[in-house]
């Protein structure tokens, strides 16, 4: 998830190259319509302000990236088309495969946010959504095998029997350390 920077800046803002006032930002799981800023940090190299956020309503905690003059990150499907990569939609993939097991809300979120950052850091403006499924199974695999297998037949769903085996063909041959 990211926020556009604001259009008045001030000095210091113009310094890091990066807008004022954080947006009011809605609440990923319950749309509240305004957030807490509990944290802000920059984050990839300075390019970007990284802020730590809280729902008053639900108490969930969230991430936003702040960054100026970037397009959205643009998720190419597998059936043609793009759409902009969208966390709350990765978040509830995650919570759908991870229904009963030792995996809420916060640790879901995590595991989007990390998706989302890991892509922003290849520098590509838009990614394969294989590429989105396959970082969600990579991360899964290691937590909870159950969720794992949930979230590979729901992929292979998603995204075709033929892009599936081939992704895991490659996940096969590239253990995580
Ligand atoms: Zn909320």
């Amino acid at each position: 998830m990211w926020v556009s920077a604001s259009p008045s800046r001030g000095a210091e803002q113009k310094l890091h190259g990066l807008g004022g006032y954080p947006a009011a930002m809605r609440c990923v799981i319950c749309r509240h319509d305004d957030t807490k800023v509990v944290d802000s940090r920059t984050a990839e190299e300075g390019a970007a302000i990284r802020r730590r956020r809280e729902c008053p309503e639900c108490g969930h905690r969230f991430t936003t990236y702040e960054r100026i003059d970037e397009v959205a990150l643009m998720v190419a499907k597998t059936k043609g088309g793009r759409e902009p990569f969208d966390q709350a939609k990765v978040v509830s993939g995650i919570l759908a495969a991870a229904k009963g097991r030792p995996i809420d809300v916060e640790a879901a979120t995590l595991l989007a946010e990390s998706i989302e950052e890991e892509l922003r850091l290849t520098g590509a403006s838009e990614v394969p959504s294989t590429r989105i499924g396959l970082a969600v199974l990579e991360r899964l695999r290691e937590i909870d095998d159950v969720a794992y297998l949930r979230f590979a037949s729901v992929y292979k769903n998603f995204d075709g029997a033929e892009d599936f085996q081939r992704e895991v063909a490659l996940l096969d041959k590239s253990p995580i350390s």
